[in-house]
């Protein structure tokens, strides 16, 4: 290891920097976060200083260096374009054994900064000990979508009650033990969504039930929107939580990479629901998440799309309403979403469409019970779900109500993934077009001006053969 990493208390400590331009400007903002006092010493000041100087923020010496000038400060940042000057900071503090940093010249250095991420008082630090910042950027980069805005809210409340579970927990073991299970669990997921207040009173409550009693506390159910199936629509909460589980209730429409990402060793928990034949009903799914989250469980039930968008999810959380589970949801990409930009299709379009129309085509007894004058509109897009088995119903009663047969129309199958296949054609043509066409589900049927935009647009070319 080439550099010792640590984190220095600046509070009130005098720093010194030398040298009063741009570069000068960027140092000064880190050190100010820090709480430390700075002294700028410089002939001539830039604008973003002077104006420091202006707040009270900053202290200005306006006056040339000398090794003196050090005595009395904990660490000195030199970013003069003066060679010689930079060098002679470097001499005098090596001398007083003061830490200090020549900006962009890593010999006049005994110490560097890393690349950070503030998530106070949480902060990580990443360095490649000055072989590559840029590096060191993309690493930070990644780091920063790991590790959730709300961890700072999180480090803050435990601090809160860490004297407390100290005095509860004599022993360091079981001290550990409650923190990862609190770290780990629904109360620091309650903080990341934001619910600060039910956090804080869940952690309360769950300090008084473990020193008192055994009982298992109650689980949780997380309602995640799994996207289309591209593991990369997921959202970052979505993947966290999967990572999280104890069980995973998922659907059909859940692809197979994306339930890769669920915890290895989380339970699975088919839930069906192919056409016509649900592997478990919707009135058990419902009790099965209860029952689940009683015995303690942290719960995903992970649906494809969004799960509040033809997905049932607002009848399920009812009934962990009704039995007082908490629960969270959270959205995903809705098929329409995924299989339009993926087929390069825009949804609306100044010239071509002015609304958008998310309709189910699932047919209730083979009847077709829509509201078909007002989708049967010009300007607008109309997206239908389930609607493979009943094309031509669709086809036929649209043009029927009003929109031209030649409007053009599109399939798409298994969309966003390796297999995405997108079948184009027109109102009249389509069924006919399907008819010959080995189709596999999932299937969007897009309707509207829109779709021949995909011939100019589309820029998905799926690597999979079908
Ligand atoms: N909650 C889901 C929709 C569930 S209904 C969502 O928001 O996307 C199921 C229907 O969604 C399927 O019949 C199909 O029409 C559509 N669908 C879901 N994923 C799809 C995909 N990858 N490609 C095409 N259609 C899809």
């Amino acid at each position: 290891m080439d550099y010792l990493p640590i984190f220095l208390d600046l509070k009130d400590r005098s720093c010194a920097l030398i040298g009063g331009g741009e570069v000068a400007a960027r140092k000064v903002r880190l050190l100010l976060k820090a709480g430390a006092k700075v002294i700028v010493y410089a002939p001539e000041l830039g604008g973003i200083l002077a104006g420091l100087v202006r707040e009270g923020k900053i202290e200005h010496k306006k006056t040339a260096f000398e090794p003196l000038l050090l005595d009395d400060c904990v660490l000195v940042i030199a970013a003069t374009d003066d060679k010689a000057v930079n060098r002679a900071v470097y001499e005098a503090a090596k001398a007083r054994r003061i830490p200090v940093n020549v900006v962009d010249q890593p010999t006049l250095c005994t110490f560097i900064m890393p690349s950070i991420i503030d998530r106070s008082p949480v902060i990580a630090a990443v360095s490649t000990g000055g072989a590559s910042p840029v590096l060191a950027r993309l690493i930070r980069a990644r780091l920063e979508t790991l590790i959730p805005a709300a961890y700072g809210r999180l480090a803050r409340l435990v601090s809160e009650f860490r004297e407390t579970v100290k005095q509860r927990f004599q022993h360091p073991e079981a001290r550990r033990r409650f923190w990862e299970d609190v770290l780990q669990g629904p109360i620091a997921e309650r903080m990341l969504s934001g619910q600060e207040d039910a956090a804080r009173e869940a952690l309360a409550k769950r300090l008084e039930t473990t020193a008192t009693t055994s009982a298992k506390p109650l689980g949780e159910v997380y309602l995640v929107g799994g996207g289309p199936g591209d593991p990369d629509l997921l959202t970052f909460r979505a993947l966290r939580l999967m990572q999280q589980a104890d069980v995973v209730v998922y659907d059909r429409l859940v692809s197979p990479e994306v339930l890769e990402l669920v915890r290895r060793d989380a339970d699975r928990i088919y839930a069906g629901k192919e056409r016509d034949n649900h592997a478990i009903p919707q009135e058990d799914i419902n009790h099965l998440l209860v029952r689940l989250a009683k015995e303690g469980k942290r719960v995903v039930r992970l649906k494809g799309g969004d799960p509040f968008i033809f997905g049932r999810g607002g009848e399920e959380i009812a009934t962990l309403m009704e039995e007082g589970i908490p629960f969270q949801v959270v959205p995903g990409i809705t098929a329409a979403a995924g299989c339009a930009s993926y087929a390069g299709i825009p949804l609306t379009h100044r010239d071509y469409a002015q609304s958008v129309v998310f309709v189910t085509g699932h047919l209730k007894d083979g009847s077709v019970n829509l509201n078909w004058k007002a989708l049967a509109q010009p300007s607008q897009t109309l997206v239908f779900y389930m609607g493979l088995h009943g094309v031509t119903d669709i086809c036929r009663e649209l043009i029927h109500h009003g929109l031209s047969k030649n409007m053009p129309t599109a399939l798409v199958q298994q969309g966003t993934t390796r297999h995405q296949r997108v079948i184009t054609g027109t109102l009249e043509t389509l069924p006919g077009i399907l008819e010959k066409t080995k189709v596999k589900a999932p299937t969007l049927i897009i309707v509207g001006e829109v779709v021949t935009l995909r011939e100019k647009l589309n820029w998905f070319r799926p690597s999979a053969p079908n």
